[in-house]
């Protein structure tokens, strides 16, 4: 239940992304299904805070040491987000975030990881930018010098300044833009609470979620139609809205590859069939906040079973 970014940068180096079912409730990896997907190939995990709910990154831990495997979050959703207390970007071998222009906070396109191996953030520097060296380039630049030295096949992967510069000024706001995000979050949650055709996104009580979605499940065998035509209404009714996400296996590309049918990630092929993201951004008013409350309800109303 993820994005085509998760499991294409595996593709990157030769390596087949073997997917994992997910949790019915906050859309995360199950953690029960990890072992099972274990083999002496495997070198890592990647789980991703869906929605900006994180992950239980315990009992990933527990199993990626075991095997000897590394865990590379994707937190693309997930800032400002927290692990009992911790912030996301400090926990695991590296955490990657996305700053494109959806996301809760930008730089337009770019992203950012976050690792405290030192190794792997030079390599990561230096791989960002054609692989060229910047110690030679640091060796020679007192003197102002044009040496450097190209020590790996590399990418054009750099943020640019100019992005540099407006993530700066969105990192000030990110606090506030999250406090926002948070707040509509609230209103929905309590909005809905007397819907029984309307799930909420949990909360785990041990984890700050980062709000990047609010994503409800329709209990469709409630209603006389389904997911597709409760966004159509509400389309038509003002109310934008999108799903996410298209589950991997269900995509020619990963069903094809690997072999995956429908059943064989039975919850998140289910789950598809009702989620809605509702509208959700820190520049939203209340009175928006609420008439999407409103929306949902006079479509509950005159779709019931
Ligand atoms: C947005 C997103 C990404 C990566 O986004 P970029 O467009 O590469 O910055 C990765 N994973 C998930 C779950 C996302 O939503």
């Amino acid at each position: 239940m993820t994005f085509a970014a998760t499991a294409e940068v595996v593709t990157y180096f030769k390596a087949r992304p073997v997917l994992i079912d997910c949790e019915e409730d906050t859309l995360n990896l199950n953690t029960d299904r990890i072992q099972e997907a274990i083999t002496d190939k495997t070198k890592a995990i990647i789980p991703v805070h869906f929605a900006g709910h994180p992950c239980d990154l315990k009992p990933i831990h527990a199993i990626a040491q075991a095997h000897n495997l590394y865990v590379i979050e994707d937190a693309a959703h997930a800032l400002p987000a927290r692990y009992h207390g911790k912030m996301i970007g400090g926990i695991s071998d590296a955490t990657c975030f996305s700053f494109y222009a959806t996301k809760n906070i930008t730089t337009g396109e770019g992203g950012m990881v976050t690792t405290n191996n030192a190794e792997w953030a030079a390599r990561m520097r230096m791989m960002s930018l054609h692989g060229l060296s910047r110690d030679a380039w640091n060796r020679y630049s007192a003197q102002g010098s044009w040496y450097y030295e190209i020590l790996s096949p590399g990418f054009k992967y750099n943020l640019t300044d100019i992005a540099a510069a407006l993530g700066l000024a969105q990192l000030k706001k990110c606090e506030r833009f999250w406090k926002g995000r948070e707040h509509y979050a609230a209103l929905y949650h309590e909005g809905f609470q007397d819907l029984p055709e309307v799930t909420c996104p949990p909360v785990a009580s041990h984890v700050q979620h980062a709000w990047h979605l609010y994503v409800i499940q329709l209990n469709v065998d409630r209603l006389r139609i389904g997911r597709d035509e409760f966004i159509r209404q509400l389309q038509q009714a003002g109310v934008g809205c999108s799903v996410h996400f298209i589950p991997l296996h269900l995509h020619p590309y990963h069903r094809e590859r690997g072999g995956y049918r429908p059943e064989d990630f039975p919850v998140a092929s289910r789950v598809f069939e009702r989620i809605v993201s509702l509208p959700l951004y820190s520049k939203m008013t209340e009175d928006e906040v609420n008439r999407v409350i409103e929306t949902v309800h006079d479509l509950v109303k005159s779709n019931r079973r």
